[in-house]
């Protein structure tokens, strides 16, 4: 597959980075509280970088995920190409008789509406006053 790989935008690699500092020095600080030294706020400050961190860190491997299931899906549907097609085909035979049957309904119904001339025997609208074929009154 000759498939040309386009390059991540490096804003990635640097968030990537970013995120995983964050974490380093969030468990760092909560590492400093748990060990005694420093206070409360070393908790909060430690808590706060391990999860933005995460968030960044997760968010900068989402155009890898998106890449990966589009990725996915594109071999599936590959893989499947000949059994997709079958399956495509043999829901047009079923669905074919069905799509006939309702186009002759429907044809039935707008026919319905019609009656035959007292006169000529003609098939005209039900509501017709004159026979659009002898000119004879339907009244
Ligand atoms: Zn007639």
């Amino acid at each position: 597959m000759s498939e040309q790989k386009p390059k991540l935008p490096k804003i990635y690699l640097v968030l990537r980075i970013f995120g995983s500092l964050l974490m380093i020095a969030g468990i760092a600080l909560i590492i400093v509280k748990a060990v005694g030294a420093g206070g409360y706020e070393l908790m909060v400050g430690g808590n706060f970088c391990l999860v933005f961190g995460l968030v960044v860190l997760v968010g900068s491997f989402v155009p890898n995920m998106q890449r990966i299931e589009i990725k996915t899906k594109r071999y599936i549907l590959h893989e499947n190409k000949e059994d997709l097609a079958d399956i495509s085909n043999q829901t047009a035979e079923v669905i074919s008789p069905a799509v006939m049957g309702v186009a002759k309904s429907v044809k039935e119904g707008l026919k319905e509406d019609q009656k035959f001339c007292k006169e000529c025997g003609a098939q005209i609208d039900s509501d017709s006053k004159f026979c659009p074929n002898c000119g004879k009154s339907q009244q």
